[in-house]
């Protein structure tokens, strides 16, 4: 299935003031669609206004401070940035908002965003992340030198004649880099040449995503210059977000010489050719969907098809999954900038999993990981990333 979201928004805030005096309050971007298809105590969506609970937060509200800001009835102060940067960019209001009211709520908000940015007003944590893809060419503050440190074994491959490139992502590169080498085995366990880059930089979308699509743009081109001209024909990505990035750049005018597939993809293709082959497990688990993997580009399948395969495994699904998946708090550059915003929500969604009496929840996204391990606090449920998971039960060819 492919996405109903808009691609990366190129217009002017001013371009989208008819469309947002056109949002009438319904509503439905507030809650699950069908909202009497769940349990009622995880109906919520949007987490910023789930959380503070005002309208502002919600994507009406924000539809609102767009249209007050082209007026001039307001100028944009630290409260409007304090709250228009509580978006995630889940998603959700778009997924639903669009097809019935034609309106694109996060395409406006990211409009605001970019306006934010031309006002050179910005949030002081995002201002330090900005400063450090340009010097360090990641968003988290951390030197270069800092990049797969604890995995010699990964940085020492470099670019190769494969037609397969594993591109990691700054999260898995910085943050939680055992996903970084579970990707990387778990692929070849399953035979596939494939090679990694040892000079690979942040993707650009922790800039678009807080409106400062220069730096977004000079970070995409150059990673897609770099493989355009190497003679990749496939990359494959451990974090959707980087993919999502990458498969904007048609709307930027640039052209992509190889195909962009996520992992979870490719290790269905292993699996399909019986390359890939799982021992049993008897074990209920769950499956989180990244937003940036479900509803920004499609992919709701493939990781259950790869899990539900495991001999033995019960998938359970969650109350909110595939498009009316919650999520888990940490994208947009929320987490950078408000990491206790970021812990309500994926407290919130880890409550949703352990409603099922899981023994894990698996996901694919290092972001999502991250907060959702924290959420868990070791609190009964393991958190996995599905390459992890995968590498419990893999079979020895
Ligand atoms: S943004 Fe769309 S879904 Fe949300 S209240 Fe407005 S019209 Fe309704
Ligand atoms: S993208 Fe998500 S967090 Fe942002 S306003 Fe829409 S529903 Fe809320």
């Amino acid at each position: 299935m492919t996405s109903n979201l808009s691609e990366v928004k190129k217009d002017k805030l001013e371009d989208y003031y008819e469309m947002a005096l056109r949002c009438n309050k319904c509503g439905f971007c507030r809650h699950v669609q069908p909202m009497a298809m769940a349990d009622e105590r995880f109906w919520g969506q949007c987490p910023p206004g789930q959380n503070n609970k005002y309208d502002s937060y919600f994507a009406s509200g924000l539809l609102e401070i767009s249209r007050a800001v082209v007026e001039g009835n307001l100028k944009i102060t630290d409260k409007v940035l304090d709250i228009l940067h509580r978006c995630t960019t889940c998603g959700f209001c778009e997924e639903f908002c669009e097809p019935g009211s034609r309106l694109k709520p996060l395409s406006i908000i990211m409009a605001l965003r970019e306006r934010c940015i031309k006002e050179d007003k910005m949030l002081k944590p995002h201002r330090e992340m900005v400063d450090s893809m340009i010097e360090n060419m990641n968003p988290y503050g951390q030197p270069r030198t800092e990049r797969l440190s604890s995995l010699p074994e990964v940085e020492s491959l470099s670019s190769s004649s494969s037609d397969n490139l594993l591109y990691f992502g700054c999260c898995s590169s910085y943050k939680s880099q055992e996903i970084a080498k579970d990707s990387l085995e778990i692929l070849t366990r399953g035979g596939l040449d494939i090679s990694v880059d040892k000079d690979e930089i942040c993707c650009g979308l922790p800039g678009f995503s807080i409106g400062a699509e220069k730096v977004g743009l000079e970070m995409l081109k150059k990673n897609i210059d770099r493989l355009n001209s190497s003679g990749v024909k496939r990359v494959v990505f451990v974090d959707p977000q980087c993919q999502f990035t990458f498969a904007q750049a048609k709307s930027h005018g640039i052209d992509l010489n190889f195909e962009l597939q996520h992992i979870s993809q490719t290790i269905l293709g292993l699996v399909d050719h019986g390359s890939l082959t799982f021992s049993p497990l008897q074990e209920k688990i769950t499956y989180h969907d990244p937003c940036y993997l479900g509803r920004r580009l499609g992919i709701y399948e493939e990781p259950r098809k790869v899990l539900s395969g495991i001999p033995g495994v019960t998938l359970l699904e969650m109350p909110r999954s595939r498009a009316n998946s919650y999520c888990c708090g940490a994208g947009g550059g929320v987490s950078i900038a408000f990491p206790d915003e970021t812990a309500l929500t994926s407290e919130n969604r880890f409550e949703e999993a352990a409603s099922l009496g899981v023994k894990s929840l698996v996901t694919c996204d290092p972001l999502c990981f991250g907060s959702l391990e924290k959420a868990a606090n070791g609190n009964g449920i393991e958190v996995y990333d599905l390459s992890k998971f995968l590498l419990r039960v893999v079979e020895e060819r």
